[in-house]
């Protein structure tokens, strides 16, 4: 793989060790380097394999929940085990150093949890929790599992005799409430948003960068958003992440 444009990753880091308020947006193309499939890419997107929003959805939960826990819900449930990749580290550790102020995701697979990230915003939900539809108790997501393992069709609470769903927003969902915090956060105290692995192609997110006056986009593939970025990087989240840290730390005065 060709080595990275250091002067790209020069003039990001210029743009964030410039800035006061800095945020970065991940989608799906953050975690792929984890092992977890987005949807967009050529030949490994899931896109290419089915319709998420056929198989994803409130009304497929709905309408066939026990055809949704046997097929749909295995992708939520494959996520559990994975681990961040060197992308997390970096976010995690340009937070702790100031560097930004927090990580808006769209992902569901807590990566960014994990590496450390403390001010996240997980706008589409995580695969942490569960609730019950009926009572709207939360459960520890290993609740739902341990009964999907004993072959019981369906999940139900411990509480009330309703069923359990996973605390990640499927299509036809509201979003969850991170998102408007992050709206906020948006609106009230940003100046540059630093977009990682998302083809900004998921509404309402995808409108996102159009509420703040700088971007850096890092991202394989082309974006809606590309020709307002002051900056715009087309490799992997993961190295660049970690070049774009390692420059930070090593600016004088940081
Ligand atoms: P997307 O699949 O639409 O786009 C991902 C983008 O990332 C693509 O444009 C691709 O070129 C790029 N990419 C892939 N690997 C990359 C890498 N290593 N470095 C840099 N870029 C890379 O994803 P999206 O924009 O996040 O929107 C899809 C929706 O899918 C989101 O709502 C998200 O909730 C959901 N999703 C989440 C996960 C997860 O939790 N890990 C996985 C699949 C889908």
């Amino acid at each position: 793989m060709a080595p990275l444009n250091k002067k790209t990753i020069r003039e990001a880091a210029g743009l964030m060790g410039a800035a006061e308020r800095v945020y970065v947006l991940s989608g799906a193309g953050m975690s792929t380097e984890s092992g977890i499939p987005d949807f967009r890419s050529p030949k490994t997107g899931l896109w290419e394999k089915m319709d998420p929003v056929k198989t994803s959805s409130v009304d497929a939960l709905m309408q066939d929940p026990e055809q949704f826990y046997r097929v749909a819900f295995k992708r939520y449930s494959s996520l559990i085990g994975t681990e961040p990749n060197i992308g997390h580290y970096a976010l995690a550790e340009m937070e702790q150093l100031g560097f930004i102020r927090g990580v808006i995701t769209q992902n569901i697979d807590g990566l960014h949890k994990k590496a450390g990230t403390r001010r996240l915003f997980e706008v589409h939900g995580h695969v942490r929790t569960c609730r019950c539809l009926s009572c709207g108790k939360r459960h520890a997501m290993e609740e739902l599992l341990m009964q999907l393992e004993k072959d019981l069709p369906l999940p139900k609470c411990s509480k009330c005799p309703g069923m359990l769903r996973p605390d990640i927003v499927l299509f036809g969902d509201p979003m969850a409430e991170d998102y408007f915090a992050a709206l906020e956060a948006l609106q009230t105290d940003c100046d540059l948003l630093v977009v990682a692995g998302s083809s900004l192609s998921v509404y309402p997110v995808a409108a996102m960068p159009g509420m703040v006056s700088r971007l850096i986009i890092i991202n394989l593939q082309p974006t809606p958003f590309d020709r307002e970025a002051r900056v715009v990087i087309q490799e992997k989240c993961g190295e660049t992440l970690s070049a774009i840290l390692a420059e930070l730390k090593g600016r004088p005065g940081s």
